[in-house]
């Protein structure tokens, strides 16, 4: 893209041979290349045309839109349309590793790393370079996902917990709002492999996970710690909240009754601001140990 860049800058202040040589340049580049000033499009490749392909000529594209911009998504760490008063070309001039932009075009999602270089001082002409990085970006994305996914249930991990969990008290401590935090298990869960197979058991799994989600907010965070252990991380939520939260859950598991018929039993606390994370978990875990003691199906806060 460096080479383009350079290229395309030098040879566009030539003359009208050295500007054949330019457009066969840029329309040989797999790249979207679009010149702009800063308010509107001076020319594109073809290659622009492979995107936007209800457009055959700029000028059909022009009659409807006056910048590429108009297909940029807003979305967190990329370029937008319009930043604080300025267009998405001045921000990209002025931090040129803000660089990616997020194009939606018939409802089709591609993403980018945008290259801009002045071509012309003298009109104000810059080149922009669009090299498709979508394939990388969804790969990246994948990997995310299943990093912090549980296989079998499809709800976050382990590892997501430990995260959010440090990331929510941070803020619970920084903005003075209540942290609440669940663990519970399934009780008499080897019971169930037992009597009817790994494979009920892991439907079980399934199945209960899936009616907890559909019982939560938003802003809750439902995690699988361990085998038939779960957390809810609770930001805004106070303990006796949280345990009127999780004694719905308790009672939604017994009613559903399907697959296999379970309770389950609840450890719930709250953060208190300062202290060792390590602390809160222990809390909620003795309260559920403390509920397994006093019976299972129930709710114990701490
Ligand atoms: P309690 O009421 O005290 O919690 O009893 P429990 O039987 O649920 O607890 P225990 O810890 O004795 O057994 C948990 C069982 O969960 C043992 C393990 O084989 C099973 N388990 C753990 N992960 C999975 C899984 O992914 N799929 C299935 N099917 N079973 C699992
Ligand atoms: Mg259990
Ligand atoms: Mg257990």
């Amino acid at each position: 893209m460096i080479v383009a860049v350079t290229l395309s800058s030098y040879i566009y202040s030539k003359n009208n041979k050295q500007r054949m040589y330019y457009k066969n340049i840029i329309d040989s580049s797999s790249n979207i290349v679009v010149v702009v000033d800063k308010n509107s499009i001076i020319d594109v490749n073809e290659t622009f045309f492979k995107y936007f392909n209800k457009y055959k000529t700029l000028e059909e594209f022009k009659m409807e839109h006056k910048s590429i911009s108009d297909f940029f998504v807003k979305d967190d760490g990329y370029i937008q349309k319009e930043n604080n008063g300025k267009n998405w070309l001045e921000s990209l001039i002025e931090n040129p590793k803000n660089n990616q932009v997020r194009i939606v075009y018939n409802s089709k999602e591609y993403y980018f790393s945008v290259g801009v270089s002045l071509i012309s001082p003298k009109d104000g002409h810059y080149s922009a370079i669009f090299s498709d990085i979508t394939k990388e970006k969804l790969y990246q994305k994948e990997l995310e996902h299943t990093n912090i996914t549980d296989p079998l249930t499809k709800i976050k991990n382990r590892y997501y917990y430990n995260v959010q969990i440090k990331k929510e008290s941070a803020n619970a401590n920084r903005y003075f709002y209540p942290l609440s935090l669940v663990i519970f298990d399934i009780d008499y869960f080897k019971k169930i492999n037992d009597g009817c197979g790994h494979d009920v058991g892991d439907n079980v799994l399934i199945e209960y996970t899936k009616l907890i989600s559909s019982h939560l907010r938003e802003g809750d965070i439902f995690c699988r710690i361990g085998g038939e252990e779960f957390a809810l991380i609770l930001p805004y939520v106070n303990k006796a909240d949280a345990y009127k939260i999780a004694d719905k859950i308790r009672a939604k598991v017994e009613e559903h009754k399907k697959i296999f018929a379970i309770t389950m039993s609840f450890g719930v606390t709250e953060y208190i601001k300062g202290e060792d994370l390590e602390l809160t978990f222990k809390r909620a875990d003795k309260a559920l140990y403390e509920a397994k003691n006093g019976g299972r199906n129930r709710v114990v806060v701490r």
